[in-house]
């Protein structure tokens, strides 16, 4: 078993990954991890709910070296997309997230069954 600890990404390398977010990008959905080079940066997104409005929380991680970065931004895409961990609950998500290495390697887990990275939902149900 690898136990590869996550760690942060330094503060050189963070403007290159939130550059990188691949969210919704269907064609290259990977991008070059600044600490390792290699091509397995992914991002792993989701909404947030409060009373006063939507945030979307971001994730982005390397598959290979297992740095990651997140960050809470407001909500302005307007689309639907589809999210795997939908049905977790915001109490249950802060739970997942605080175990930070067991929640990356779930995302990859997702991202190996290809349920992982996130596409966009059609907008065709009325
Ligand atoms: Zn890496």
């Amino acid at each position: 078993m690898k136990l590869t600890k996550a760690s942060i990404f330094s503060k050189d390398q963070e403007q290159s990954v939130v550059d990188q977010s691949r969210f919704l990008d269907e064609v290259d959905n990977q991008g070059i991890c600044p600490a390792c080079g290699k091509k397995t940066l992914r991002t792993y997104a989701y909404i947030h709910e409060s009373r006063l409005r939507k945030s979307l929380v971001t994730y982005v991680w390397c598959a290979s070296c297992r740095r990651m970065k997140s960050w809470f931004g407001a909500f302005t895409l307007g689309i639907e997309f589809t999210d795997p961990l939908a049905h977790y609950s915001s109490a249950a998500r802060t739970d997942m997230e605080r175990d930070i290495d067991t929640f990356l390697r779930r995302l990859d887990h997702l991202w190996d069954r290809g349920e992982l990275p996130q596409t966009k939902v059609a907008k065709n149900k009325r």
